[in-house]
């Protein structure tokens, strides 16, 4: 076993451990002794609203989940910063949600599945890799594709802290592609990736892709601003 899957499987251990000793509260308001309470479910359910976005990435198609507010936001941030697994199931939701309104057909097996990449950092500090972890939930909806996971991005300072245009500053050129990636011509690529704020991180993964000629067809995140 590798440091880092050592690392990885010791956080999630005690996770686990800890879900047993701390009283549960709402991942999406923080009332106490509940999952996911019932106003925060229907909270949800009205604001996931799966739709294209309108910027110019030079992704293809850009479709979210939703605004990434509310009980939106709430749900990711705990699933994804706060070690909140039990939330996982909220999250397939809103990738099926999404997928269900591509009006693209992706039955092919033609396409790749490219997730943006988490540094080495986040991925210890959260014992789990969000984009992978994206990547798959997709996979489960479109059985004949495949996870592709060409970009990686450096360690990088904790990025809490900085304002919008800091972290932009902050993560430049940090995003590139492995060494050897074989671009294939016939085949349908999708970026995923969690929210979009700034756009920083998926102009990022832009730009590295198109370094090797890659223009994804169609990118999914669970939110945007
Ligand atoms: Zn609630």
């Amino acid at each position: 076993m590798g440091k880092e899957h050592k690392d990885n499987f010791i956080i999630r251990y005690f996770k686990q451990l800890l879900l047993l000793l701390v009283p549960l509260n709402c991942g999406g308001c923080g009332k106490n002794d509940v999952v996911f309470c019932q106003n925060c479910q229907e909270d949800l359910a009205k604001q996931i609203h799966p739709q294209y976005i309108n910027k110019e990435y030079k992704l293809g198609k850009v479709i979210t989940g939703g605004k990434y507010e509310g009980v939106l936001r709430q749900v990711i941030l705990n699933w994804k910063d706060h070690g909140r697994d039990d939330l996982d199931y909220l999250i397939d939701k809103i990738i099926n949600k999404i997928l269900c309104n591509l009006d693209i057909s992706y039955n092919s097996s033609n396409i790749l599945i490219i997730p943006a990449p988490s540094s080495r950092i986040s991925k210890t500090k959260r014992g789990k890799d969000q984009g992978v972890i994206l990547g798959k939930k997709i996979l489960n909806n479109i059985k004949s594709a495949h996870l592709y996971p060409i970009l990686i991005q450096k360690s990088i300072k904790k990025q809490v802290n900085y304002s919008g245009l800091e972290r932009q500053i902050n993560k430049r050129d940090k995003i590139r592609i492995k060494t050897i990636t074989k671009v294939y011509k016939n085949k349908k690529y999708i970026l995923v990736d969690d929210i979009i704020t700034t756009g920083a991180t998926i102009r990022e993964c832009q730009k590295a892709l198109s370094s090797v000629g890659i223009v994804p067809d169609l990118t999914i995140a669970l939110a945007s601003t």
